[in-house]
């Protein structure tokens, strides 16, 4: 919303979802005047009607029309979880261009959403994800088959330097506090396991179409390379900058033209303290579950990011300790009989699936 503001296109919004928070609606309605409202869930939607005497669509269906009937130029899609498959894909069809802040529709869709895209030639798919759009500016003006690697940095999170053991129990405000990105509380605590940076490998995967072993992660503490791309000459090309969430989502907006600013920039004897590790694995489990992952079929992200999705959700309640997230994604991937999934029903059905798996696990640490 502020970078909508400061890029003066305040008027320019024909339509404000505010998924599940109430709350952020009703403020941002105020200053968004001519935007159509929107919410999931259709209690709170009637509530914000009566307070705001503005009609609010509801439920996924409301939106999906709407998006039909207003055929925005831009659709910016943060949506989380499972639903926001549905809305990048309507999204594809109707729009110009699609700003993508949800790796999820990647993680539980990429081959729908990808063949969708290629489909629909005049729509553009822009990542905003900070990662992905530094390796997206990276590749411009790149032929697709120059690109060799892509090395995704990743933060290490809230726990990064704490004691194995103490890890275990983390409590909830320790998790919560980033030392690099300020962000919602569930990317929050993926970080934290590095769940986060196993979904940002399957969405680099299909954004990019680079085979899984030409993706790799490594831990960058300074959070100033966004990531790296190397060429099949050998040539990386390094994305450096201060990490700053408003200038990813800026140029998904103002692409191919960049914003100007008058910060402070960033001074280029900084990379002489730039430090890249390998990811310690017995800090970060959840790629041995990754690596087992790729010799499975797809459904096998869908329930990856389902159960992660549940077991944050418990962690966030208080129910489960911080290392039992790890163990309950891992359990619930290896207990379900995966197969390819053909259509979004086959999607949804592994999704349920997965979520009564994964409850399960969580009751056997409560
Ligand atoms: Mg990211």
């Amino acid at each position: 919303m502020d970078v909508l503001e400061n890029l003066g296109l305040r008027d320019s919004v024909v339509l404000l979802s505010g998924g599940s928070n109430f709350t952020i609606l009703r403020e941002e309605a105020r200053k968004f005047e001519r935007a159509e409202l929107h919410l999931f869930d259709p209690k709170a939607g009637e509530e914000l009607e009566r307070m705001l005497g503005r009609r609010v669509f509801k439920g996924l269906k409301d939106l999906e029309l709407l998006l039909e009937d207003l055929k925005p130029d831009l659709v910016f899609v943060e949506i989380s979880g499972l639903k926001s498959l549905k809305v990048v894909l309507k999204s594809l069809e109707i729009s110009k261009r699609v700003a993508l802040a949800s790796k999820e529709s990647l993680v539980v869709g990429g081959k729908f959403v990808l063949e969708k895209y290629k489909r629909m030639r005049d729509t553009e798919l822009i990542p905003v994800d900070s990662e992905h759009s530094a390796i997206f500016q990276l590749l411009l003006g790149e032929k697709k088959e120059n690109l060799d690697e892509i090395v995704l940095t990743a933060s290490g999170g809230a726990l990064r330097d704490w004691d194995l053991t103490r890890m275990k129990d983390a409590r909830i405000d320790d998790v919560l506090k980033h030392p690099v990105w300020k962000m919602g509380k569930k990317i929050t605590v993926d970080s934290a396991t590095m769940v986060n940076k196993v979904m940002e490998i399957v969405e680099a995967h299909y954004l990019f179409e680079i085979p899984f072993e030409r993706i790799r992660a490594l831990l960058h503490r300074e959070g100033l390379i966004h990531s790296m791309v190397k060429f099949t000459d050998g040539i990386w090309k390094i994305h450096f900058g201060f990490p700053n969430m408003k200038k990813p989502i800026a140029f998904s907006i103002t692409y191919p033209y960049r914003l100007r600013t008058d910060e402070k920039f960033i001074d280029p004897l900084k990379l002489l303290n730039i430090s890249l590790e390998e990811i310690d694995r017995n800090r970060y489990p959840i790629f041995d579950l990754f690596d087992r992952m790729l010799n499975l079929p797809s459904s096998s992200f869908i329930v990856f990011n389902v159960a992660d999705e549940i077991a944050v959700r418990e962690f966030l309640n208080g129910r489960i300790p911080f290392s039992a997230i790890s163990v309950i994604i891992s359990n619930t991937v290896l207990r379900f009989d995966h197969f390819e999934p053909r259509d979004l029903k086959d999607v949804h059905e592994i999704d349920g699936v997965g979520r009564r798996m994964a409850e399960e696990e969580v009751e056997k640490w409560v």
